[in-house]
């Protein structure tokens, strides 16, 4: 084992799970056991909740041009330790060092809009009537929850963690089981901040640690980031139990190519869209619907596509079982008439025989009613449908159920306005693979890729991390009698 047994984090200290289930934490990149993760007991969660619940008494009533002291020195030792960072997520994702030190630099982004919160969330006040004054404040929830995915140990995390705690909660995180160690790391860097104790804890498990917090009476809110099944699950669990939840599910994204489109730039950025990550990203363009004749656009994308290079600038997908799943998809695609214009099967990389890997793979004449064209692949896959018209393309993006994201490549304005306008998803992309859009413009999407109400990044993520308190007020009587005065 590359590092010791993953601890929970509770009240400020590293504390070994009494639980005796624990599961192997396996690198894939070469398949190398990096560590043991514990599935912790309801006892330890309540351990942390209670924890938690003790340290918000005081940081609740921190005022939040403090509390944000924190995170300026924490975006400090986030730039400081972004190699070790990066390496650790390269180790337990897979994914590249390059990949991987963006998803820290985008922590560091994420850490910056936090540090601007009191610019952001003052209260408004208005004379409501003679000598009445009626004003508002943001008030934190509680104890929070945020339960995140595999694909991105250390961004996703850091998409709650920040603006939650900021806003004067205290926070309990559950990582994914498959990538555990980001967040041991991110604790103690926040302890180095000067965190207080009790304020973030980390309680690690498996499916019954996320029922665990979906029912504990003592949790007030739930984030959630993941497949859809499951987003679904947590969200009516935790609001049958009258919490708040937000969860955000899968996605199955759009990218529309017209003839018009400059080729070059559209290859390069579909190719890098599809196979970013291997392809495990919510905002991964993995069906792109070409739009009238773009052969010679395709014919680029391929070209582009084979300069990915599995173990190289291409890293593997989670696990076998992953790998497996992704492979079944082309092979039926194949079988059902679709053209393998480029195969990413059967890959092995010299030296890292252990990883699980996926070459670049480009499917064209792809069926819409094909499941490579309908369900999450997850994996460095792109398959193309034809459309004679725009209409057709995006009655076949408004078909999904899904909707994060959808992109348009053209020179037209008129093309993108009009795409713009009715693709249903709620990141829009104009000759941008991946319209993920950066601080302080919100995270969400829409239809199956998110239940709740609101964002989970930005400005939106003030709503759900607080609530409003409205207070109506009269302090001078000789102001007479008005009306509700
Ligand atoms: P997942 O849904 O399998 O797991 C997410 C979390 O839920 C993990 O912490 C896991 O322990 C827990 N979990 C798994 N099965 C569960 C169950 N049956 N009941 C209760 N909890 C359960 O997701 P994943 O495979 O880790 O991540 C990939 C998925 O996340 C993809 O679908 C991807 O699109 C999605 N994702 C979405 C966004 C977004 O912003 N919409 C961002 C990142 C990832």
């Amino acid at each position: 084992m590359l590092y010791p047994t993953i601890n929970n984090f509770i009240g400020g200290n590293f504390l070994a799970s009494g639980n005796p289930r624990f599961l192997n934490v396996i690198s894939p990149v070469d398949g190398r056991e990096l560590s043991k993760v514990p599935m912790s007991s309801k006892k330890e969660l309540d351990a942390a909740v209670a924890a938690a619940n003790q340290a918000f008494a005081s940081w609740s009533k921190t005022p939040i041009k403090e509390r944000v002291q924190v995170f300026y020195k924490y975006k400090f030792l986030l730039e400081k330790n972004l190699e070790s960072l990066a390496q650790l997520v390269h180790e337990e994702n897979g994914k590249t060092i390059g990949e991987a030190t963006a998803e820290i630099e985008k922590c560091i982004e994420l850490t910056e809009f936090a540090c601007s919160l009191p610019q952001l969330i003052t209260g408004e006040i208005l004379e409501v009537s003679k000598g009445v004054e009626c004003r508002t404040e943001h008030v934190p929830l509680g104890v929070v929850a945020s339960i995140v995915p595999f694909n991105f140990p250390s961004m996703v995390p850091n998409w709650t963690i920040p603006n939650a705690i900021a806003l004067g909660n205290c926070m309990i995180l559950k990582p994914s089981e498959k990538v555990p160690l980001s967040a041991g790391k991110i604790a103690e860097l926040l302890k180095e901040a000067g965190l207080p104790d009790g304020v973030f804890n980390v309680v690690h498990g498996d499916v019954e640690m996320v029922e665990a917090i979906c029912d504990h009476p003592g949790i007030e809110a739930v984030s959630f980031v993941g497949s859809t099944k499951v987003a679904k699950i947590v969200y009516l669990r935790s609001t049958q139990n009258f919490k708040r939840c937000l969860a955000l599910g899968g996605a199955k994204n759009h990218l529309m190519v017209m003839p018009d489109a400059i080729p070059g730039m559209t290859a390069q950025n579909v190719s890098a869209s599809m196979s970013g990550c291997a392809g495990q990203r919510c905002m991964a363009a993995s069906a792109m619907v070409a739009v009238g004749e773009v052969d010679h656009i395709i014919k680029k994308i391929v070209e582009e596509a084979k300069k990915i290079v599995p173990g190289q600038n291409l890293g593997p997908v989670i696990n076998k079982e992953s790998q497996q799943r992704i492979e079944k998809y082309i092979t039926e695609a194949e079988e059902q008439g679709a053209t393998i214009l480029l195969d990413g099967r059967g890959i092995t990389v010299n030296g890292k025989e252990g990883g699980t890997y996926i070459g670049p793979t480009v499917i064209d004449h792809v069926k819409p009613d094909m499941n490579i064209a309908k369900e999450e692949v997850f994996g460095p896959v792109i398959s193309i449908t034809r459309a004679n018209t725009v209409d057709e393309a995006l009655a076949i993006e408004n078909a999904s159920p899904y909707g994060n994201a959808a992109s348009v490549f053209t020179q037209n304005g008129g093309v993108a306005r009009y795409i713009i306008d009715r693709a249903s998803a709620g990141m829009i992309g104009v000759n941008v693979g991946v319209p993920v859009p950066r601080e302080p413009f919100s995270f969400g999407g829409w239809n199956e890729s998110k239940f709740g109400v609101g964002d989970i990044t930005g400005k939106s993520s003030i709503e759900f991390w607080t609530k409003l308190k409205k207070s109506t007020i009269k302090w001078n009587p000789e102001a007479g009698v008005n009306w509700m005065s």
